[in-house]
């Protein structure tokens, strides 16, 4: 396979404009390959404004290329970002495209994967060189991993959210205002409001300590000593699905398979069994510290503390002695 003359990373901006986090990894990663590999590496950031995400994007990577793109101030980005991007992808014919593996990168990589006819690996946990990207990829929920490799020259991977710990580059790089001409062709989705979502006040994929609550907190009243626990320990409210599902807690606290994936400092898992579905979203946890009444709950396998008994008594207890410390 040769050595691809490029790698492009898709700068994604958060909603305040600025460069969205999983950028920052996915530049981090790719900076890594073109070090590995000896191809350029090069960051694209396409959106109404793009300059203060493209600026932050030259952080991490020695290229930026800016393109603004008024439709994507009224349009939800990922069709919109992708068309452009396919057409950029067949003018400058780059080896490779990364992006973040959340709905923005899904949505981008289908659109030039079927304009462009490039190959796609989706949600990588791990990317190393071996003439191309050898992907590594967690399936069936956690059960599997998997290593796959594209079989052309160019393609596009997907990384996901926490799997890359983000470091800008020893020297930042520059931006160059770029032009896409063209129609955009695809039907797109016009964004008629934005609302924040409950629970996005304390963003648990960036938080470095997390206190989540299970089934075992039996019910909405059973969160607040969950809450209190994560405002004693600066960190944020996490939840399983079981406890989701039971309408005790809003979705966007729910860490899993089909809800967030984390990678905190201290992980502190009370009233949570460990099921495979939640552990694909909190494994990597720097720390995890689980309290359960069940000594042969599945947690207890991959807890670095296992703490046994019931939670009515441990998290009190736990949260007296914090707030003792504190004064
Ligand atoms: C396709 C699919 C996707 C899924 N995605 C997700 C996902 O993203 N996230 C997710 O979390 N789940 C997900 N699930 C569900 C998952 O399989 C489990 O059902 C769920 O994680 C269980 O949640 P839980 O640990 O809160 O509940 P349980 O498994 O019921 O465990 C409750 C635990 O609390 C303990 N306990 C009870 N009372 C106390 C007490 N007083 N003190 C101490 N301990 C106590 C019990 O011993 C038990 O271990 C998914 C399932 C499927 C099929």
């Amino acid at each position: 396979m040769a050595a691809a003359s490029q790698i492009w990373v898709h700068g994604e901006l958060a909603p305040d404009g600025s460069l969205a986090k999983i950028s920052t990894e996915v530049a981090t990663l790719a900076r890594t390959l073109g070090e590995a590999s000896g191809a350029d590496v090069v960051g694209v950031v396409i959106a109404a404004d793009p300059t203060n995400a493209a600026e932050e994007l030259a952080r991490f990577v020695p290229k930026v290329l800016a393109v603004t793109e008024p439709a994507t101030a009224d349009h939800a980005a990922g069709t919109i970002v992708g068309q452009r991007l396919a057409s950029i992808v067949e003018r400058e014919k780059p080896g490779y495209l990364f992006a973040g593996a959340g709905p923005e990168g899904r949505d981008l990589a289908g659109v030039v994967s079927a304009l462009a006819g490039w190959g796609v690996l989706v949600n990588a946990v791990g990317v190393t060189w071996d003439g191309g990207p050898v992907v590594t990829m967690s399936v069936f929920g956690g059960k599997l991993t998997t290593t796959s490799r594209l079989t052309t020259a160019h393609g596009i991977v997907t990384v996901r959210p926490n799997a890359i710990a983000a470091e800008p580059a020893a020297a930042a790089g520059t931006v160059e205002p770029t032009t896409v001409d063209g129609e955009l062709s695809l039907p797109s989705v016009r964004v008629v409001d934005r609302v924040e979502a409950a629970g996005a006040a304390a963003p648990i994929e960036e938080a470095r300590i997390i206190v989540a609550g299970g089934r075992g907190i039996g019910g909405p009243d059973g969160f607040k000593v969950v809450e209190e626990l994560a405002a004693a320990l600066g960190g944020a409210v996490g939840a399983t699905r079981a406890a989701v599902d039971s309408g005790w807690i809003p979705y966007a606290q729910q860490i899993g398979q089909t809800g967030k994936i984390v990678k905190p400092a201290l992980y502190l898992a009370l009233g949570i069994s460990g099921a495979i579905q939640h552990k694909v979203g909190m494994q990597t946890a720097g720390t995890i510290v689980a309290v359960n009444r069940d000594p042969d709950a599945p947690i207890a396998e991959f807890a670095d503390v296992v703490v046994i008994g019931d939670l009515f008594e441990i998290a009190p207890a736990l949260l007296a002695a914090l707030r003792a410390r504190a004064g």
